[in-house]
């Protein structure tokens, strides 16, 4: 049997009971979304087969005419979209793309400055059991009491430390950072500005969250978060050095990586395309305009958000002091259909295995159509659960109330 479901009934089922949850439980990972039916076709295709070490009309292989089409458009889209003039479409995913530009750009030993795990920063920005934080002296920064990025601090630590590498950018932090002042942090020091913008590609290029490329020397980014495209990473720079460009493209390839996976890079052309039409801008508006009033409802309802609200796609819910922890919180809103994940908050008492705290985020609720008093809803039903998150007929009526939401608005139209 040529199909799956003919070939492998114990591998469908996996496939088909992963459709049907992700259908009717709701979606608050901050980090995920739904690629469109177009993104998944195209990583679905015959691309998969083909080998294409190096770069459009540069290949190690014969037989890439067309695939170099593919990566052609992927990276004309990508520059054009992020308003980029340098684009490697390569990277298999964002923490990869985090390494290329390491090596590309540091030595064994160098010092770093990047935002720490505990206070929104990512894996990939020094912490220690992340490689960045074993090669190279990883100093960290974090957010003041209120919740904002320390720039005072940044600039001590940057002063005291000299780091040759200033890195910006999160996974757990739901307000503005000022580029431009980061950037004026690293000239003080003569360090590299390096942007990780993975949590925020779709916002910054539907032009609702300011763009870093201006200000950094090199960005990097996810393509699967609020972009909306196939699992994977990129690397773009504005006004790059030929020297910088050079550098990143042989680190790439042949550096850290072998064969790019045509697939996903025709699935990246794909999304970049899709993200440059008008509707784009209008999702990732309603993106904010969904996470501000979940925040403003938790908020109403008692729950401390962490620096009083959100001004992006995500928010962290502090329950420092509470009896229920993330981990609970986490299992009894699972329990009622709503995915989330524990997140640890700044000061955290609890370990990072159990936390004190919730990540939130509307990227994907918002793709399947979740307006301002869905979320609202959505905000209310997790309060009830939070409040008690223990109690059977809370959690029984919500379930139920999710259920209903998420029928009426289905991600692929499967019926749950
Ligand atoms: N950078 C940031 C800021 C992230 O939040 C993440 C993923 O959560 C990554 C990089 C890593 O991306 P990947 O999971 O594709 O390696």
């Amino acid at each position: 049997d040529a199909r799956i479901e003919g070939y492998d009934p114990e591998l469908a089922a996996a496939i088909a009971n992963e459709a049907r949850r992700q259908e009717d439980h709701v979606e608050l990972i901050a980090s995920e979304n739904y690629a469109s039916p177009r993104v998944l076709e195209a990583q679905g295709s015959v691309l998969t087969n083909k080998y294409a070490e190096g770069y459009p009309g540069k290949r190690y292989y014969g037989g890439c005419e067309y695939v170099d089409v593919a990566e052609r458009l992927a990276i004309e889209r990508c520059k054009q979209l992020f308003d980029a003039d340098y684009a490697n479409v390569q990277p298999h995913s964002g923490s990869q793309a985090n390494q290329a530009v390491y090596f590309a750009l540091l030595n064994p030993g160098d010092t770093i400055l990047g935002m720490s795990l505990a206070h929104g920063g990512h894996l990939t920005h020094g912490a220690k059991v992340n490689l960045s934080g074993k090669i190279y002296n990883a100093v960290q920064y974090g957010v003041d009491e209120n919740g904002f990025i320390d720039y005072a601090e940044v600039e001590r630590l940057a002063r005291e430390h000299k780091p040759k590498m200033l890195v910006a950018g999160f996974s757990a932090y739901s307000q503005i950072v000022d580029w431009a002042r980061m950037r004026e942090i690293a000239d003080a020091v003569d360090a590299i500005f390096f942007v990780d913008m993975a949590h925020i590609a779709g916002l910054v290029a539907a032009g609702v969250y300011p763009s870093p490329l201006p200000h950094a020397h090199v960005v990097t980014s996810t393509t699967h978060k609020t972009l909306r495209g196939p699992r994977g990473g990129i690397i773009v720079a504005k006004n790059a050095t030929e020297e910088l460009t050079k550098k990143l493209q042989s680190i790439v390839f042949p550096g850290i990586q072998g064969g790019p996976l045509m697939h996903v890079i025709a699935a990246k052309a794909l999304a970049f395309k899709e993200a440059l039409e008008p509707g784009f801008k209008a999702y990732q508006q309603q993106v904010v305009r969904n996470a501000q009033a979940m925040a403003n409802t938790l908020m109403q309802r008692g729950y401390k958000v962490v620096s009083g609200g959100t001004e992006n796609h995500l928010m962290l819910v502090d329950m420092i002091g509470r009896d229920v922890s993330g981990k609970d919180a986490e299992a009894a809103l699972g329990l009622a259909h709503i995915t989330v994940n524990k997140n640890a908050v700044p000061g955290d008492p609890r370990s990072p295995f159990v936390t004190s705290g919730l990540r939130l985020g509307t990227p994907a609720v918002t793709t399947r159509g979740y307006v301002e008093a869905d979320c609202v809803d959505l905000a209310n039903w997790i309060a009830d659960v939070l409040d008690n998150p223990k109690d059977e007929a809370v959690l029984e009526r919500v379930r139920t109330q999710v259920q209903a939401q998420c029928r009426r608005l289905p991600v692929y139209g499967v019926q749950a």
